[in-house]
């Protein structure tokens, strides 16, 4: 038997300071993961249960760089996320076993194309292609998790061309990442090579063509990208 197309590539992110590489499955994303952002967002910022949607495997940008402006939107918005990597899963898992599976964490842009995504809101359809787009996903390097230890408290932040629109703190996270983990677990099983991404905080904005996005976690590192 031959595969009758080429098969597609498995994405793979590289690990900081060292020469391993670590292949990608599935991507996830929670929404409305600090108080401050469903607010901006006109949401309750009451602690209702997290919410999920998803990413194809192949919108990861590894290290980002040169990011093209997608098509179908002229509201395209920055969201800095720390990212959980996976290395073991299952099903309900429960939370004070959550950050065991997890291998190491990485900084991520979830890109999202706002105009779409309230057209999506209002009609009551899925928000994929709002999220979900090519390139959508750029991605620092991992930091294994035993370097790094919990992801509980320390700063993170996005600035536009120089000038600073997020800050906030992991602390901050409505929902911790072993509660976002242990909450994903009773809906799907969760497998080694996924990844979380776990919310952003306040002051999403827009960006346009020629904008330099810096942003960055203490202790996890630095992603940069420009959109051309
Ligand atoms: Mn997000």
């Amino acid at each position: 038997m031959a595969f009758v197309i080429p098969a597609p590539a498995v994405p793979v992110l590289r690990v900081a300071d060292s020469d391993g590489t670590f292949p990608v499955r599935r991507v996830y994303c929670v929404g409305r993961n600090y108080a401050d952002h469903a607010r901006e967002m006109g949401g309750d910022p009451q602690r209702e249960p997290p919410f999920f949607f998803g990413k194809p495997q192949d919108a990861l940008v590894p290290r980002g760089g040169e990011i093209a402006y997608p098509p179908a939107t002229s509201n395209l918005h920055y969201e800095v996320e720390l990212v959980a990597a996976l290395k073991a899963g299952g099903r309900d898992i429960p939370v004070e076993r959550a950050l065991e599976c997890v291998y190491g964490y990485a900084v991520g842009i979830d890109l999202t194309r706002r105009d779409l995504q309230a057209k999506f809101k209002d009609k009551g359809h899925p928000w994929e292609l709002a999220k979900g787009f090519d390139q959508s996903a750029p991605i620092s390097d991992l930091v294994p998790a035993d370097r790094l230890g919990k992801p509980t408290s320390g700063a993170i932040w996005l600035a536009v061309n120089g000038q600073e629109r997020q800050r906030g703190d992991l602390g901050q996270m409505t929902w911790s990442v072993a509660e976002v983990i242990a909450h994903l677990s009773s809906y799907l099983t969760l497998a080694p090579g996924d990844l979380v991404f776990t919310g952003t905080p306040a002051g999403v904005g827009a960006v346009v063509p020629g904008d330099r996005i810096r942003c960055g976690i203490d202790r996890v590192g630095e992603l940069e990208i420009v959109l051309v």
